[in-house]
């Protein structure tokens, strides 16, 4: 990365090593000849500088060992390219940093450099910009990687006999059909969209859990948007956990209606918590009069 990351600005030659800095035009000796280069002394690569190379044409005496083809021919390179070199005297050979115009290192153009050629993850600010618990969001990174373990995913890798979805039992469970597409899903956003006074968007093709998301978000006004993200979120989380309850048995069944109690209590701690715009849809107060009714 270093010896990428680096150009010298030939003055006097003292500074750049011969070999191995990148001092000729944008490239080293090494990376131009690297079949000669293989007859030098690591000790003498790492030492050997272009002024003392240069004087006397030292470098043609750096040589051990028998030449090969290639390695004649990269010398009758080098050598060329050398004819052009010319030192001056009494200034300092600069070190100039690659990744940033005034050619001056930065701890943040050398971050930057290691992202060079880098895809950019379509979701990455819907999910970490937004509010939830830090596991939801590893799991809703997860959900639209397609990594969730669904009955799909698990029949493809021989792990259960059957890949059919856990609550409609008719499509594949693929973690689309799971958190969008099934009957199961969509009726408990319907039931959750009444509640709430909030359009129920559904995209017309739910290839993908990410363009499901944005386009339920995009169907609400800018001002509740961070808060369709914290919903989006809950609501796939519940449903997941719903999954997983009934397929280990681990609680009795809700459907979309029970289970959207759940979600409202949930709602009611993450708003608690600090989820300030999921805060700013309109939650029945249910629960708490529930609880007064209750008392005597
Ligand atoms: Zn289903």
């Amino acid at each position: 990365m270093f010896q990428t990351s680096i150009q010298i600005q030939l003055r006097d030659g003292n500074l750049a090593l011969f070999w191995q800095d990148a001092w000729l035009g944008q490239s080293s000796p090494s990376i131009l000849a690297p079949d000669l280069c293989n007859l030098i002394a690591p000790q003498v690569k790492r030492t050997r500088t272009v002024a003392q190379a240069l004087h006397q044409k030292q470098w043609i005496l750096d040589f051990a060992g028998c030449a090969t083809v290639p390695a004649l021919t990269q010398y009758v390179l080098l050598w060329h390219k050398l004819a052009n070199v010319h030192l001056i005297q009494g200034v300092e050979d600069r070190v100039l940093w690659r990744w940033d115009a005034s050619g001056v290192y930065s701890a943040r153009s050398a971050y930057r450099a290691f992202f060079c050629g880098a895809t950019k993850f379509a979701a990455a600010k819907l999910i970490w910009k937004s509010w939830a618990p830090m596991k939801v969001k590893f799991f809703i990174w997860l959900a639209v990687k397609e990594r969730l373990w669904t009955a799909d995913r698990r029949h493809r890798h021989g792990l259960q006999r059957n890949a059919e979805c856990t609550f409609c039992e008719q499509e594949l469970e693929t973690t689309v059909h799971l958190l969008a597409a099934c009957p199961y899903t969509k009726e408990v956003w319907h039931i959750v969209s009444t509640v709430l006074h909030i359009q129920n968007t559904t995209s017309l093709s739910e290839t993908s859990l990410t363009d499901y998301w944005v386009h339920k978000r995009r169907a609400m006004s800018r001002s509740l948007r961070k808060g369709m993200d914290s919903l989006f979120m809950l609501i796939s989380w519940i449903i997941w956990k719903q999954r997983n309850d009934r397929n280990f048995d681990r609680a009795p069944k809700r459907n979309p209606l029970q289970l959207t109690e759940l979600i409202r209590e949930q709602a009611a701690d993450w708003c608690a918590a600090g989820a300030k715009h999921l805060a700013m849809f309109q939650w029945p107060r249910q629960q708490q009069d529930d609880a007064e009714a209750t008392v005597p």
